[in-house]
């Protein structure tokens, strides 16, 4: 499979603050990859470099077979084939949401249908509606349309369900989904650990601008082989043991009690447990 991105050794400082301390990645045609980390490990600098949005200190950068920071080449053509959600909403017009979803229609050589779309971003109700009528939740909706209004090859998403009520964030899934059965490539950031889970194919952990570790969410960490706990209610009071056997465990357990073992429950390490404990003291944000 060719690859729709590919870094090697990317830098980026803003004065004193390195942001980007040399980074390696790359992206299959038809991936859903997700850029984790805290705030302030510099996803959005790496993400906008790649969009051609911020320029870059060193470091080999391909986009869709093209240096973003070449205006020359990086021209609308390219940027025809990508569909963009910046992290800061759009800015609230005096338009409706169908017509700011049109308006963005035509800028592409192959867009989707409105409706198609104002639908698919569960928007449908508030179509004829002005922007800046609309909650958080359904203003970070249409930018989500935005994005994919032009039928982009590659998508970038940078923290899209940000102020998205659960059911939203559902339906986003679904709709991401849906994209990947098209091969549509796709860049992801989010926080939220659920999400990186439901979605990608693969997810690389970035912490103080480089890149801890690149994996699919199942073995992360190590995540595969983390230990399990097993808790259940005894005698004397609720008990819980780490072991890399549950199964032995639950059988040496099923033999002292007459029947179900009570309040019974085996847990694995979550991608946010692994996640939490790789960034470990790393988080800028504590
Ligand atoms: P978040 O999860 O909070 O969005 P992030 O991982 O996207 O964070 P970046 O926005 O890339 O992080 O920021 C990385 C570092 O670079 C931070 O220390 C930030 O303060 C700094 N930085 C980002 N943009 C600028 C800028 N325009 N000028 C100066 N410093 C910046």
């Amino acid at each position: 499979m060719s690859n729709v991105i590919s870094v090697r050794g990317l830098k980026k400082s803003y004065g004193s603050t390195q942001a980007v301390a040399g980074i390696d990645l790359t992206i299959a045609q038809g991936e859903i990859f997700a850029l984790l980390g805290p705030n302030g490990a510099g996803k959005t600098t790496t993400v906008e470099i790649l969009e051609g949005f911020r320029t870059r200190d060193s470091g080999e950068v391909s986009v869709l077979d093209t240096d973003p920071s070449i205006k020359g080449s990086a021209g609308r053509n390219w940027r025809n084939r990508i569909g963009i959600v910046l992290q800061s909403t759009s800015d609230a017009g005096d338009l409706s949401v169908q017509e700011t979803i049109e308006h963005f229609a035509k800028y592409y050589a192959n867009p989707r249908d409105v409706d198609e779309v104002v639908a698919a971003v569960g928007l449908s109700e508030k179509s004829k509606e002005l922007i800046r009528t609309l909650s958080g939740g359904q203003r970070r909706r249409l930018d989500v349309a935005l994005g994919i209004i032009g039928s982009p090859e590659l998508l970038f998403l940078d923290e899209p369900t940000t102020g998205f009520d659960p059911k939203a964030r559902r339906a986003f899934w679904a709709l991401i989904q849906d994209l990947r059965k098209t091969g549509t490539t796709i860049l992801l950031t989010t926080h939220y650990l659920d999400e990186a889970e439901a979605l990608a194919d693969r997810v690389g952990v970035i912490s103080q601008g480089q890149i801890i570790e690149i994996s699919t969410p199942a073995l992360l960490g190590g995540r595969a082989t983390s230990l399990a706990t097993v808790s259940w209610l005894s005698a004397s009071g609720p008990k819980s043991e780490k072991t890399d056997n549950p199964t032995a465990l639950i059988s040496k357990l099923s033999a002292d009690f007459p029947g179900e073992i009570p309040e019974l429950t085996v847990k694995r390490a979550s991608l946010e447990d692994i996640y939490l404990e790789m960034i470990g003291g790393d988080d800028e944000s504590e």
